[in-house]
């Protein structure tokens, strides 16, 4: 079992190499199972900065003017490559996150990876369209933008710098991406195995810094698009930012999503789905169905069950492959937490289970169910982003639905019935980027994933995420003479 972390030799990495600058502010490096510092990195200086956006542009037009197969086979040489590493990114980012590692293993560079995988895959077949116009004809080019931002958030370091470089760099793009200053490391990682794929020095730069730092990437002219993985007020700021440039966007933002269970639930599955889609990662997942509607015919049932499996919850070193349930990312963050449990309590929801921060080092706090939960509680209406399920109860479809949808979020919802003809029913009118059918929080890369409503703008993974890493050219031939008034 690794008890220290591989930690990158220095904060940036800059057109091919590690760099440093000691005058950025210092940024501690947390592991959130302890509360001690592992690592510590430097904020970027408006100087790197500088050097990291010339060193894309300088990159990307030798890229884009490659293949798309030529592209493609780096990216999928720097999926093999994660693959083989996943062990040491996975420690990297358990020590970063406080994730368990029995999770990293599975969810973070291997999700990557497939990110890598398929959009290398479909590099070789972006292409335009042909028209034939009488004998004159138009055909399309799908061209890149130019130098990609991406600004990452901390529950999913190394998947966001995946889900953004792999499809911005199959179109011929180059990125600057900055991790969330709560998780430095793995991006640094990240660039270390595209150089090594073969991607040219300079197209894949990782910055570090907090909000700051992405505010000048978003608001430099030589930047076309940035893409966003954050929370809404981020959001508003850095989609207000790019719009003074009419730059390109992405916002993949938060969520406070319904998974609604209908009385002819398989109830086990439904629990099980209950249980990914608010405790996976601690709670620390934009698309989790925090507002569980359970039709009241198996509301006690329901509860009771989980209630059991809640207590198969094991809290500890999230290094030890036995534990299940990792700290919070941060102080702050368990904070935030501790007081929405506190707000469930005085607005009269029923605590089933957890509510407390567990005694001793690191961030670590109970998985904590509420019950008779209402539309108009703290808990029902505001993302927490953390261990916090609430369960409200319903009658009849109609309801549900409008209830689910009473909310500025759109990000993601689930649907538990046997009623095959009632779930799809459901979901063409529920209104989310992402639904689940009897399941919750699967995000294979061949699905499209992003938000409606204040969740957010674009989508990532699948060919959908092409149209937000590329622009159409389009070209009218002419065959003949040119017709003119005079
Ligand atoms: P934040 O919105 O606090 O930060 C996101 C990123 O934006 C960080 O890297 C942050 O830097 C940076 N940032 C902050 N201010 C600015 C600014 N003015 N200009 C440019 N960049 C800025 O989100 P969290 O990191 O706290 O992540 C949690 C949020 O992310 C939740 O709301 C969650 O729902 C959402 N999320 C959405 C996902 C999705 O796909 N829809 C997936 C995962 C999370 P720094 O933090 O270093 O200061």
């Amino acid at each position: 079992m690794t008890r220290t972390a591989p930690i990158p030799t220095a904060s940036h990495f800059i057109d091919g190499s590690y760099a440093e600058d000691a005058s950025g502010t210092p940024i501690p490096v947390i592991h959130p199972a302890s509360g001690a510092v592992f690592a510590n990195v430097h904020a970027a200086t408006p100087a790197l900065i500088d050097r990291a956006l010339e060193a894309a542009r300088r990159a990307q037009g030798d890229w884009a003017a490659l293949t798309g197969a030529e592209r493609g086979r780096v990216l999928r040489r720097a999926a093999e490559i994660l693959r083989e590493r996943n062990r040491d990114l996975s420690v990297i980012e358990t020590w970063d996150t406080g994730k368990p590692l029995q999770e990293t293993l599975v969810a973070d560079a291997a999700s990557g990876a497939d990110a890598l995988e398929f959009f290398g895959g479909i590099a070789a077949d972006l292409g335009g369209e042909t028209r034939q116009l009488g004998q004159d004809w138009s055909y399309t080019r799908r061209e890149p933008l130019g130098v990609c931002v991406g600004i990452g958030a901390w529950n999913y370091p190394i998947q966001i710098a995946c889900w953004k470089a792999a499809p911005a760099l199959a179109c011929g793009n180059a990125m600057v991406f900055k991790p969330s200053e709560t998780t430095p490391l793995s991006a640094l990682k990240l660039a270390e195995i595209l150089l090594e794929a073969g991607a040219p020095p300079g197209l894949f730069n990782v910055l570090q810094g907090a909000g700051e730092v992405g505010a000048a990437l978003v608001t430099d002219p030589r930047v076309a698009k940035v893409s966003l993985t954050g929370s809404v007020p981020t959001g508003r700021k850095v989609y207000a930012a790019a719009a003074a440039g009419i730059k390109s966007v992405t916002m993949e933002l938060g969520g406070k999503s319904p998974l609604i269970i209908f009385d002819d639930a398989e109830v086990e599955n439904a629990v099980s789905a209950a249980i990914n889609g608010n405790f996976y990662s601690s709670g620390q997942v934009c698309s989790n169905g925090t507002r569980v509607f359970v039709q009241r015919g198996i509301k006690e049932a329901f509860l009771s069950l989980l209630a059991k499996r809640l207590t198969g919850a094991v809290l500890g070193d999230p290094l030890d492959e036995a534990t299940n349930f990792g700290p919070m990312v941060s102080e702050g963050q368990l904070n935030i937490v501790l007081a929405y449990i506190a707000r469930g309590h005085e607005e009269g929801a029923r605590l089933i289970a957890g509510g407390n921060r567990v005694v001793g080092p690191g961030y670590f706090l109970e998985p904590t169910l509420f019950a008779d939960v209402t539309d108009e509680m703290a808990i029902a209406r505001e993302e927490i982003f953390g261990p916090v399920m609430s369960v409200l109860d319903f009658d009849t479809e109609d309801e549900v639905l409008a209830r689910a949808n009473a909310t500025e979020f759109g990000l993601a919802a689930g649907v538990f019935t046997r009623d095959l003809a009632r779930a799809h029913r459901m979901v063409a009118r529920l209104q989310a980027g992402t639904c689940w059918i009897n399941t919750y929080n699967l995000t294979p890369v061949e699905m499209p994933f992003g938000g409606s409503k204040l969740s957010g703008v674009g989508r990532e993974n699948a060919r959908a995420a092409i149209e937000h890493y590329s622009q159409v050219k389009a070209v009218y031939v002419a065959m003949g003479d040119v017709d003119a008034p005079f």
